[in-house]
């Protein structure tokens, strides 16, 4: 009787659907590589950098030997600052059979730097981040297995949708405009340094994403160049809905008409309480390759990467996502490590990898 109130079946392919994928200019390998097997992409860059234990005067340098503000914590900077122990970082979760590497940039807007004093240094950190991941890739790739930079863009901690006052809904601290081009900058640096892709990432608000997938936008028409996107979500709360309020769902056919290489979730609440969204999702997004690299569980004070799950048991989740059907690119965010990403490369390297409802995709392919 259920079966009475499904949807119809959707007669032939839609006009999406009957477009093929955009010629990219740069990562054009990726789409073929998404049908043969599920990819791997790196797991935390900030559980890593804790582990050095590095202070004040190691994200200084001697360029910020006399800033005014404390700079301790700027993850971003230390690609100018401790570049070495950046690409160390790269070149360990390389080792452990990431296929994607993502550069540490998830701060390195000129919004998030400002709370440092360091605005004005935003798009060098961004070039030289994605140099630093290049160099690292470069160096790990083959002409059988290559590697990826994926140029980070994360949330900004300033929020379009969402008020910083209780007192006063309407408030915002920052706007729609101020956003794209902080983006863009962000954007033109990653470029420069010579990433393959951008990932926006851990999106909490849509309308954040939607400010980044413009200036992604306008960055390639004005340089001609044709990346794959990443948009990446992040459900925050046990009732299925990213920060700004929508489900999965809703945030998809919010961001489709980007056309992502990818649709995922990442972070927040760690891959057992993360299966019901990440499954929803892979059935909505269907034109879509989807990913999932989750934080090692919920957050725990009390451990010493702030997070409780051991390689196995990260790796044994996602590798029953994979067995499931639900994956494409599977990786790990905060308190994973680069065992834990060996751990996840080998659970889902068993599985195929989900395919997308694309009829004429697949037929090139099959072609
Ligand atoms: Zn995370």
């Amino acid at each position: 009787m259920l079966s009475r109130l499904r949807p119809p079946r959707r007669r032939g392919p839609t006009l999406w659907n009957d477009m093929p994928d955009p010629a990219y200019t740069r990562g054009a390998a990726l789409p073929t590589l998404l049908a043969q097997r599920i990819l791997v992409i790196d797991g935390a860059m900030g559980t890593q950098l804790q582990r050095h234990r590095l202070d004040e005067a190691d994200f200084r340098g001697t360029r910020w030997r006399d800033h005014p503000k404390d700079l301790k914590g700027n993850n971003d900077l230390l690609v100018l600052t401790r570049p070495d122990i950046v690409r160390a970082i790269h070149d360990a979760y390389l080792a452990a059979g990431a296929d994607i590497i993502e550069t540490n940039t998830f701060g390195a807007t000129r919004i998030a730097q400002e709370d440092y004093g360091l605005g004005p240094v935003a798009e060098e950190m961004n070039r030289a981040a994605a140099r630093l991941a290049r160099q690292a890739v470069d160096a790990a790739s083959t002409p059988e297995r290559p590697r990826f930079v994926a140029g980070a863009l994360g949330p900004t901690p300033r929020t379009a949708s969402i008020s910083p006052d209780v007192n006063d809904p309407g408030a915002r601290n920052v706007s729609f405009d101020e956003l794209r081009d902080a983006y863009r900058e962000q954007a033109q640096g990653l470029l420069d340094g010579g990433c393959d892709l951008f990932l926006v990432e851990t999106i909490f608000d849509t309308l954040n994403a939607k400010a980044a997938i413009f200036a992604l936008d306008e960055l390639m028409d004005a340089t001609g160049e044709r990346l794959p996107v990443i948009l990446s979500g992040t459900v925050t709360d046990a009732s299925g809905r990213i920060l700004s309020g929508q489900t999965v769902a809703a945030f998809w056919h919010s961001v489709r008409h980007a056309r992502p290489l990818a649709v995922g979730l990442n972070c927040a609440l760690g891959a057992a309480l993360m299966r019901p969204y990440i499954e929803e999702l892979s059935k909505v997004a269907a034109d879509t390759w989807i990913s999932c690299y989750p934080n090692a569980g919920l957050p725990n004070p009390m451990s010493e990467t702030g997070f409780d799950e051991t390689p196995p048991v990260t790796a044994g989740l996602l590798g029953e996502f994979a067995r499931s059907g639900f994956l494409n690119i599977a990786g790990g965010c905060c308190g994973t490590t680069p065992e834990h990403i060996a751990a996840i490369a080998a659970a889902v390297s068993p599985y195929r990898p989900r395919s997308r409802r694309d009829p004429l995709f697949s037929t090139l392919v099959a072609a």
